[in-house]
């Protein structure tokens, strides 16, 4: 059985995300499976669409700034988003 997943693109209203990057994503209308891999190692689908995505850098930061704890944001897994975040937290 599939497990449904349900992926919300964010919906904050702060100067830096109105009516800016979400309408860009490139994955609006993409299966938000692929976003979701069960393993992280299988995520290359969804980092290969993010890759291309002209919004990769705002959407990365988002889910940084909102601890999203699931899915491929920005082109990174959660757990390679950790590593982004303890990086950061070194060098502040
Ligand atoms: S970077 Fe990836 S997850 Fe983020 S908006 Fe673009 S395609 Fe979607």
């Amino acid at each position: 059985m599939t497990k449904a997943v349900i992926r919300v693109l964010p919906t904050l209203t702060t100067p830096e995300t109105t009516d800016g990057w979400r309408s860009r994503a490139r994955c609006r209308g993409i299966d938000p499976v692929i976003f979701h891999p069960v393993n992280e190692d299988d995520a290359d689908e969804a980092k290969a669409i993010c890759a291309l995505c002209p919004v990769q850098e705002a959407c990365l930061e988002y889910a940084i700034a909102a601890r999203e704890k699931d899915g491929v944001w920005g082109g990174l897994t959660s757990r390679e988003r950790r590593r982004v975040i303890r990086r950061r937290r070194r060098s502040a």
